[in-house]
């Protein structure tokens, strides 16, 4: 019974998702989900991001979490649009909750828009969202074995950011294990590495979602 209920809820979802992507494809908004765990670094990664985005596209935050508005908080002092969801304990954010936050942003004043969805490597996984690019951030302090152990989070990962590279010295984290998993699971996701406190590696990030971007744009004529 579990199972049909579930598959029902993700069928809905993804129903609102394909009206959230045309509502983003028309406002020429390049959407991007950032997954995982909580304290992987995701607005913190968005913090480095936006001093190498700006003036080059323009950016828009939807900060998801259970309770507090600290991140949109954090967002928003940057001088960025923000809308925090508050998922009321909820672990994930599903279509529904995307599609009433973008009503309360400026599309049109918008090219790229992050959603930084629940700290969570399981359940986000199943959610889209209407997203164009999916993220999926490891730190090096959680262990190179999340791949092999969340395989559909990491399967549906289109970059996997590998954060907090200034500690790796202090782990035995292993890249080449990271990169070779990933290889197997979704051989087309791209990995690459950065520290987002320090600041090394996020230019070329910025780099290729500009480019992202800009190829979407190309192919679909928005
Ligand atoms: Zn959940």
């Amino acid at each position: 019974m579990e199972i049909v209920v579930a598959k029902e809820i993700l069928k809905a979802n993804d129903l609102i998702a394909v009206a959230n992507r045309m509502k983003l494809d028309e406002a020429g908004v390049f959407a991007v989900n950032l997954l995982g765990s909580p304290g992987a670094g995701k607005t913190t990664l968005i913090e480095g991001l936006a001093k190498h985005l700006d003036g080059r596209v323009r950016i828009g935050v939807i900060e998801g979490d259970l309770e507090t508005a600290q991140d949109s908080q954090r967002i928003e002092a940057l001088g960025l649009p923000a809308v925090q969801i508050n998922t009321g304990g909820g672990c994930h954010l599903d279509a529904n909750m995307v599609s009433s936050a973008i009503k309360s942003l400026d599309l049109d004043s918008i090219d790229l828009l992050f959603i930084d969805n629940v700290g969570n490597l399981i359940c986000t996984a199943g959610f889209v969202l209407g997203e164009h690019h999916r993220i999926v951030v490891l730190s090096v302090t959680e262990g190179d074995d999340k791949v092999t152990k969340y395989p559909p989070m990491f399967q549906r990962a289109d970059t996997v950011v590998v954060n907090k590279m200034d500690l790796v010295e202090f782990t035995d984290f292993s890249l080449d294990r990271v990169r070779d998993d990933e290889r197997k699971l979704n051989p087309q996701t791209l990995v690459h590495e950065v520290s987002a406190t320090r600041g090394d590696g996020l230019a070329e990030l910025a780099d290729l979602l500009v480019v992202g971007r800009q190829a979407w744009i190309d192919s679909s004529g928005a």
